[in-house]
């Protein structure tokens, strides 16, 4: 160890055994996750990530900042592992999970060092892995999940997200509406919600629209900018000339000839668009490509067509609308239409969205947020989806527990409680998985400007007297109080989650004790 540098992003590499294989994993997982210790909580900071290219992204989200940033240390990539499991595990939690983790590694070189057997550690970092359960399980709020709480949950999730003038009150209410529309009997459905930014207002202008937006413009000026009742094709071909006519010559000796060729060739193009006419259709969504002279067919014809549609955005389109995909104009059946109120084109600055709205399938909704630049649309994206996710996971994975630390402060607590009765030295690094569990309290006292010892002193204090304790953050600082109150609530999946994938990462790293790496 000593004064070596670590170099995680380096690609030099052959073998390393023992303890030196052991610490130098052990300090590259640390490394990684302590960089983004500092963006935990309401009042973490955010981090720019500049990219080889130049591209800039500002963001407070973890496993963003984890997968932008180029990880070569096969540890370390770890531990950018944790958070990407955890992101699409639960979608939340990324950086807790990511710092537990890297707590867990260090707590693991101590005891290394004090010669605990690696094999000890990690059964010890199981055993309190299972009682950190029991313990989430026990800190859960009784009674129903009402809009109120899962609008509390939404907000936690979103709050110190670098959004610009964001109200983060209206912000989870229209999260919480999003969802109770796509939930069903089977549960949330929460690939029926997507998010949708546009730069250009202050993110107070968010709302919910029932429906796709999609990216796409008219493929002809004169056609209509607004259909209702529309009747919707949804087709997976292009609208162009046969491949074969496109490679096929013409032997023509005169003018006669040469008409008749073009005449045939317009002749096939107007019959897509008079296909389309007699299906009666009014919007036509096309992943291929439109021909010119189909599109003014259509245009006369009155029809909103929309070519280069993106694969994803034409399924939830069809999935919107009740249409079903057609591989070419000639299979398309009246029945294959879907069905939508409107389809309308706004133009926003630059930009021009269309809104597929009041579809057949009607549990398809879009949350649209508008936010001053494209950095803050970006981040109030990631706010959003994160949010969506919370709320899922709270309706479909086992409830709310309390969160600013208070969860973590009874996890460590649990733990340390019953790892009296552990014998051995299996005691030691059960002990120590509590010890890395404040690390949770400790960051968010860190990050609002608090002493993290007296914090943690109150925090304990104040957990024995009452049974439940968190480190509120305010405007201007924190305080020890009561997070059920003060309305910070996280879903218990993601504490489960973080504690899981962190005991994973840890244990697999500190069995390792031999790296051989091709160059
Ligand atoms: P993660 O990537 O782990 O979700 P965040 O930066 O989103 O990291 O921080 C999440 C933590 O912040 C959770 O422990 C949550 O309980 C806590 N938190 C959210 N709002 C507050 C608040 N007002 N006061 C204190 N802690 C809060
Ligand atoms: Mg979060």
């Amino acid at each position: 160890m000593g004064g070596q540098p670590m170099f995680i992003l380096s690609e030099d590499s052959e073998r390393t055994h023992g303890q030196d294989a052991q610490s130098s994993n052990i300090s590259a997982g640390k490394a990684v996750a302590e960089s983004v210790r500092t963006t935990l909580g309401p009042r973490g900071m955010d981090k720019m990530l500049v990219s080889d290219s130049g591209d800039v992204v500002i963001t407070n989200d973890g496993a963003t900042i984890l997968e932008q940033m180029d990880i070569e240390h096969p540890a370390a990539q770890m531990i950018v592992e944790v958070a990407s499991t955890q992101e699409e595990e639960v979608g939340d939690g990324t950086t807790t999970a990511s710092v537990l983790a890297g707590q867990l590694l260090g707590k693991a070189e101590d005891l290394l060092e004090d010669d605990v057997h690696p094999t000890t550690i990690v059964e010890g970092y199981h055993e309190a892995s299972r009682m950190a359960l029991e313990a989430i399980e026990a800190a859960g709020l009784t009674g129903d999940l009402d809009d109120d709480l899962l609008q509390q949950v939404a907000e936690s999730s979103m709050t110190g997200k670098g959004t610009g003038d964001i109200d983060a009150g209206a912000l989870a209410e229209t999260v919480v509406g999003a969802i109770r529309q796509v939930e069903t009997d089977d549960g949330v459905q929460r690939d029926n919600v997507t998010v949708r930014t546009q730069t250009g207002a202050g993110a107070s202008a968010t709302e919910l629209v029932s429906g796709v937006i999609s990216e796409e413009e008219p493929v002809h000026g004169n056609m209509p900018r607004s259909v209702t009742d529309a009747d919707v094709a949804v087709l997976d071909c292009d609208l162009d000339l046969r491949e074969a006519n496109i490679d096929a010559e013409y032997n023509v000796t005169d003018v006669d000839q040469l008409n008749a060729a073009l005449d045939a060739e317009e002749g096939e193009l107007r019959e897509y668009a008079e296909a389309l006419k007699s299906a009666g259709v009014d919007a036509a969504f096309v992943t291929g490509d439109i021909e010119d002279r189909v599109a003014s067919f259509l245009a006369k014809d009155g029809i909103l067509a929309f070519e280069s549609v993106d694969d994803d955005e034409a399924k939830r389109i069809a999935r919107a609308t009740g249409a079903r995909t057609a591989g070419s104009v000639k299979d398309l059946e009246a029945d294959d239409l879907g069905f939508a109120e409107t389809v309308r084109v706004e133009k926003y600055a630059d930009d021009e969205l269309t809104f597929v709205e009041g579809g057949a399938n009607a549990e398809t909704v879009t949350v649209f947020a508008r936010g001053g630049t494209e950095h803050v649309a970006d981040e109030l994206e990631r706010a959003l989806n994160d949010a969506l996710d919370v709320v899922t996971a709270s309706l479909d994975e086992g409830g709310v527990v309390p969160g600013a630390g208070a969860t973590e402060i009874a996890i460590a607590d649990h733990i340390r409680s019953e790892a009296a009765s552990v014998d051995g030295r299996k005691q030691l690094a059960v002990e120590a998985f509590a010890d890395a569990v404040d690390v949770i309290p400790r960051t968010l006292a860190e990050n609002t400007g608090m002493d993290p010892i007296d914090a943690l002193v109150d925090l304990r204090k104040r957990h024995d007297e009452e049974g439940v304790a968190g480190l509120i953050s305010e405007e201007q600082s924190g305080r020890v109080g009561d997070p059920i109150e003060a309305g910070v609530i996280d879903p218990a999946a993601v504490k489960r989650e973080a504690v899981e994938s962190a005991t994973e990462a840890a244990t697999m790293i500190a069995r390792i004790d031999d790296v051989i790496s091709a160059n």
